[in-house]
């Protein structure tokens, strides 16, 4: 039995206790957000070390995130003091396959030293493999080839193990050919992906039986927390890995299994027993964590749900502030209420660290980040980049800067080739060199070069044409408002159409952060005025030390708990998202509202819902209608506030009356048009003309800037050019110089790229 004295284990509960003391054997511990399964188990981890039942480096404890590992590393270090030094093997799956591997890489043809390739190299080897075969990229983008690789990666499936139907699913029946091309690759660049990093240990546990037994003999205790989502690799793991003991421990909750999207089984939870019979099933049902009405919120909410196992839940906690639910007008209008209570809970005296804004998507955070930059709140966002400063927003923003000012080579060098347009390294290179010679900027070194031979035709011809779409767009930004300018470039420019054509959860959300960009350039009359902004936005850095409140994402929150949290935009389509609502399945559905319930119960003290009745979302404005989970919230636990017309009580009377609810969003019209600029009206009325305008005089005009010939070459002299070779200069014109080339061919080049034979 378990001495109730010793520190880690006070404070915890029977069935907790139960949990610790069962050290032998299979255990589930299957229970309810807030209970206290991650507290049982960081005490089981501490009681086993410290009953000397295991070293550390003999437990296997997996977490889902980085932070989770460190925060159970300092708590297990407070219960058992140094004794917790070492735990090599306290991490995450990725974090433990990696140390594994650098062990064994030698069994899958790898070096000790293998690097781990990132999302972006992965896509630029697959990229180059899908060139080398010659197949259209654009119809079998390298994205979707990603993506089926990781997915069968997450069912522990080798290229030899794809069947004909996943087979099919890339390049008509490519893809285990491509996958297979990738797997060398990787070998020959001695790297592994993330997802290399549990397949091929589960390859080598496979296969190297002594591996293997070694791993068994090591691992006297297994323990897992947030099981529910764990892919089928990682099931495969554990499940070699606990033989012949069965000294396995997962905890975890199926009403919060939300990573199905990437491969998690929730299944894996439900068949634990039968994969470990006689396993001991432990529930815990005392929230510890919320009040009752947050509880109450929560379990009405997943009680809609048909597909779970059921649980019972209940507090001591006294009773608190209902869950509230604010109807608002906009966007915007939901920033400034957020922003408001946040300043009252200072005024409470409540630090902001306590408080929490999670979000169901990425471009959500935005409008947040605005307002309060503007009333100067500190904010930091977790598990991603502040808005500006994500990789599309960031291209969207060189396009735009190239636009107001040509001379921005940062911005230049960024989108010079994005998306791609075959323009590559070396014709960079070249600009460069020539830039510098004339310490001109790159897009007027860009135009210059092009009047000349000494780029190959195709590369000339594509960034002559990159120019004139330049030379158009900065037309255009004099009559267009900023946000239809940068709806057009994105269109124009092919950016749109790039990440159209990847077809994956990534890529839509990059385009509705895109939406959202434009969105907020509505605000702003003219583009300088928007990029000031921008500029200003990406120099506040909140120092980490501050008393920040926290942005984040619902799904980054798992496992965490604040007193306080704000959940906004509970508006069909964007919550439950409308990939959900389009894809109609129960799965889908069901899936976000386990979302909205770990959403929910991360709140302590209180939880506040928003709702907009107006939102824009690519780019139009539609009446949303508030989302189906505000009206599964049991009503004695929720108190409705509108600060708008009608309210979240007419939505209510709404909802009753509407057969199908959903028509509405999907007929839904612009509720209002925002004011643009005059160039807008003109635009609309056709009168502007969108065709080139005429380069020749933009790349006279920066010829002329340009033009600094050399004197030490003069008409009739020998002359060497690095591509062409020798010849003969018939004609001087500024720098250019006309060239009788000795291979037989008359040449147009710049001066620079030339020196006396
Ligand atoms: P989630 O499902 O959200 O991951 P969980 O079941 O892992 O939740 P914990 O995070 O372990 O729950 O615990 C929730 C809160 O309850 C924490 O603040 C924790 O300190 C507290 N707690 C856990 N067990 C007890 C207990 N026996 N007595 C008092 N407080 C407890
Ligand atoms: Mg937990």
């Amino acid at each position: 039995g378990v001495n109730p004295q010793e520190p880690w284990v006070s404070g915890l509960n029977p069935p907790q206790r139960e949990a610790v003391e069962t050290t032998e054997g299979p255990v589930l511990m299957l229970a309810g957000a807030g209970t206290g399964k991650t507290a049982a188990l960081t005490a089981r981890l501490a009681h086993l070390v410290a009953t000397r039942r295991a070293w550390p480096s003999e437990i296997l404890c997996v977490t889902f995130t980085n932070r989770a590992a460190r925060e159970m590393r300092e708590r297990v270090g407070r219960m058992i003091g140094p004794a917790v030094e070492g735990m090599p093997w306290l991490g995450t799956f990725h974090a433990v396959a990696a140390k594994m591997l650098r062990r064994h890489a030698e069994l899958v043809g790898l070096q000790s030293n293998y690097t781990i390739v990132d999302t972006d190299d992965q896509l630029r080897l697959l990229k180059q493999l899908i060139q080398a075969e010659n197949l259209d990229e654009k119809r079998w983008p390298a994205r979707q080839l990603a993506g089926l690789i990781d997915r069968w990666k997450n069912r522990g499936l080798n290229p030899a193990d794809l069947d004909a139907v996943e087979n099919e699913a890339y390049a008509n029946g490519k893809g285990a050919h491509f996958y297979s091309l990738y797997q060398n690759r990787l070998k020959t660049l001695n790297a592994c992906d993330f997802g290399d990093l549990l397949l091929h240990m589960l390859n080598i546990f496979r296969r190297e039986k002594d591996v293997l037994e070694s791993y068994r003999q090591r691992f006297k205790y297994i323990m897992v927390d947030e099981y529910q989502d764990t892919n089928s690799v990682q099931y495969l793991w554990l499940r070699l890995l606990a033989q012949p003991r069965h000294n396995i421990c997962v905890v975890g909750d199926d009403d919060q299994s939300i990573y199905s999207w990437r491969g998690a089984e929730v299944a894996n939870i439900l068949r634990f027993e039968k994969d470990f019979p006689g396993a001991k099933v432990i529930r815990l049902e005392q929230n510890y964590r919320s009040t009752p009405e947050i509880l109450g919120a929560a379990s009405g909410l997943i009680d809609a749900n048909s597909e779970r196992l059921g649980k019972t839940l209940w507090t001591e906690a006294g009773s608190g502030e209902k869950v509230r639910v604010i109807g608002v007008w906009d966007g915007p209008e939901e920033a400034r209420r957020v922003g408001e209570e946040a300043e009252s809970l200072m005024r409470r005296g409540i630090r902001l660290s306590r408080a929490a804004i999670l979000v169901r998507a990425q471009f959500q955070t935005r409008e947040f980040e605005d307002r309060f930059i503007q009333i100067g709140l500190p904010y930091k966002i977790i598990g991603g980049f502040r808005f500006y400063e994500r990789a599309e927003s960031r291209d969207a923003l060189a396009y735009l800067r190239v636009i107001a000012q040509p001379a921005d080579d940062l911005a230049f060098e960024r989108i010079y080739n994005t998306p791609k347009r075959g323009l590559g390294q070396k014709a960079l290179e070249k600009l460069h060199v020539y830039a510098r010679s004339q310490q001109i900027p790159l897009a007027m070194a860009a135009l210059d070069i092009c009047d000349t031979d000494e780029l190959p035709a195709r590369a000339r011809n594509t960034l002559l044409a990159l120019m004139r779409d330049f030379a158009r767009w900065r037309e255009a930004a004099q009559t267009l408002s900023p946000a239809e300018l940068v709806r057009t470039v994105l269109d124009e420019s092919g950016y749109s159409a790039m990440l159209q054509a990847e077809k994956t959860a990534e890529a839509a959300g990059r385009l509705e952060n895109l939406s959202e960009l434009a969105r907020a350039m509505e605000e702003y009359e003219t583009l300088g005025a928007f990029l000031e902004h921008v500029s200003l936005v990406m120099e506040n850095e909140t120092a980490d030390a501050q008393d920040t409140i926290t942005i984040m994402t619902m799904h980054a929150a798992k496992g965490l708990e604040f007193d306080h949290v704000f959940l906004p935009g509970w508006e069909e389509g964007v919550f439950p998202s409308q990939r959900a609502i389009d894809e109609g399945g129960l799965r889908s559905l069901e899936e976000e509202r386990r979302l909205a319930y770990v959403a929910i119960t991360r709140a302590r003290k209180e939880c506040t819902i928003l709702h907009a009745a107006n939102r824009r979302i690519y780019g139009q404005w539609s009446s949303a209608i508030p989302s189906r989970f505000v009206n599964e919230l049991p009503e004695a636990m929720t108190s409705v506030e509108a600060t708008m017309t009608g309210g979240a009580s007419l939505w209510r009377a709404q909802w009753s009356e509407h057969a199908d609810p959903f028509a509405h969003v999907a007929n839904a019209q612009p509720a209002r048009t925002m004011t643009r600029g005059p160039g807008w009206k003109r635009a609309a009325a056709g009168e502007y003309d969108p065709t080139p305008k005429h380069i020749p005089e933009a790349r006279r005009s920066a010829a002329s800037f340009a033009a600094k010939p050399r004197t030490d070459i003069a008409i009739g002299d020998r002359v060497f050019h690095e591509k062409f070779g020798y010849g003969e200069v018939l004609a001087q014109e500024g720098n250019k110089l006309e060239i009788a080339f000795e291979s037989g061919s008359s040449k147009r080049v710049i001066d620079s790229f030339i020196r006396p034979a």
